[in-house]
């Protein structure tokens, strides 16, 4: 049976009564433009395969009864009662979602509803924004919201969610993930600009090329994450100031030196110069793979590793033994990708040989005394949406 057709099934078992829909977001993987989101920067992650269902019911009340496949307990909260830290754990990436959309003015009310998931959760194919944008689509359905239809719909929606996921669910997240889930196109990834929220869809098939995108999940676990996505952000902010700039957005490549010698920090030079650097990678990244470039392409995303792990110091042993290793295997590029310290890797290698190189990075986890990793290729899908 498919996820689909089940998460009906268990909200009919849950609820006693049928639900009115099944609605679904893919979770997303980014191809390049690691922490250029909050800079105002580019980035050009595609949607995954794997979504995120949910059944849902509309109620005549303002309750909300949440179940998911992926966790524990229930959630069972007055939409009222919806505030910064609550309801709390996951049940708050829900109920933000409807908090938010009041709060920019859209009337919305109760819900049943039952989650289950393909995407893995905390591997930093973005779990939490495929959640919120599978509530979102249903919501906007259920509740007459006009705004599923068109771009501009969906862009306000991952708008919406974004600040589900940072007020309600008080985690930071600066807009990527969610851009990716609403407004993907099959077969493209999306180009971001972050500093307007426009969107180009680049097309991206790989296997038409001859190629595969593998997705290693390391599996990764460390204990250091909290706060330093905040001491990034919080030194990108810095430089931007001591520049006199918006965003590191306005700092050109070509002057990128120049820009470096006024920033007095070597750690803030540092994070400048992959910032900066890297939003020039997304650029040549699109001219190589409309041309399909895949040498040029390789490179590009061998750099953007090299600067993610020296210059913004957010890589790790299993993420750099990933990468080493898939190149190793005949990879023609691979990076860490996301918010770095574990989660997962991308290695673009050549199609059919996904399960030899996923293969060597398990072989070489095992001897490296890590974790077992998942492997799994991956092509560019489509964005949520209404499935039943
Ligand atoms: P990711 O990289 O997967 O987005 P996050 O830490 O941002 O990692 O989000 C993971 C959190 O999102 C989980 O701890 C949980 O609270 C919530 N979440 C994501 N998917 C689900 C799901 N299917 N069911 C319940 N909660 C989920
Ligand atoms: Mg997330």
């Amino acid at each position: 049976m498919s996820l689909c057709t089940e998460v009906a099934t268990t909200f009919t078992s849950r609820f006693g009564l049928t639900a009115d829909g099944v609605w679904s977001a893919p979770g997303r993987v980014n191809l390049i433009g690691e922490h250029t989101d909050y800079n105002a920067g580019l980035c050009l992650p595609i949607a995954l395969p794997q979504r995120t269902y949910v059944a849902a019911r509309r109620r005549l009340d303002r309750r909300l009864r949440l179940w998911s496949g992926q966790a524990d307990e229930p959630v069972d909260v007055q939409l009222d009662e919806v505030a910064p830290g609550h309801p709390g754990g996951w049940g708050s990436y829900v109920a933000g979602v409807l908090w938010a959309l009041e709060e920019v003015g859209h009337p919305v009310g109760g819900l049943d509803l039952v989650v289950d998931s393909e995407v893995p959760v905390g591997a930093g194919l973005s779990s939490s924004a495929a959640l919120e944008c599978a509530v979102a689509s249903a919501v906007a359905d259920l509740f007459e919201l006009d705004l599923t239809a068109d771009d501009g719909g969906r862009a306000a929606l991952a708008a919406v969610c974004v600040n589900a996921e940072n007020t309600i669910a008080q985690a930071p997240t600066g807009g990527m993930d969610q851009a990716a889930a609403m407004r993907s196109r099959e077969g493209h990834a999306l180009l971001l600009d972050c500093r307007d929220g426009s969107v180009e869809h680049v097309p991206f098939e790989p296997e038409t090329r001859g190629l595969a995108l593998l997705v290693v999940d390391t599996r990764a676990e460390h204990s250091l994450v909290d706060g330093q996505y905040a001491e990034r952000r919080a030194s990108c902010e810095q430089a931007a100031r001591e520049l006199g700039l918006a965003s590191l957005r306005e700092v050109p490549a070509h002057r990128l030196e120049e820009a470096l010698t006024r920033l007095g920090d070597p750690v803030v030079r540092a994070r400048t110069r992959h910032v900066v650097s890297e939003i020039a990678r997304v650029e040549q990244s699109v001219e190589a793979l409309r041309r399909w470039r895949i040498r040029e392409l390789g490179a590009i995303f061998d750099a953007s590793h090299a600067s993610m792990r020296d210059d913004f110091e957010i890589s790790c042993p299993e993420l750099d033994l990933a990468v080493d290793t898939a190149r190793a295997r005949g990879a023609v590029g691979a990076r860490m990708t996301g918010g770095g310290f574990g989660g997962s890797a991308i290695a673009l290698v050549p199609w059919g040989d996904e399960d030899e190189v996923g293969e060597a990075v398990v072989e070489a986890f095992e001897d490296a005394g890590f974790r077992t990793p998942r492997y799994f290729a991956v092509d560019a899908s489509g964005p949520a949406g209404r499935d039943a």
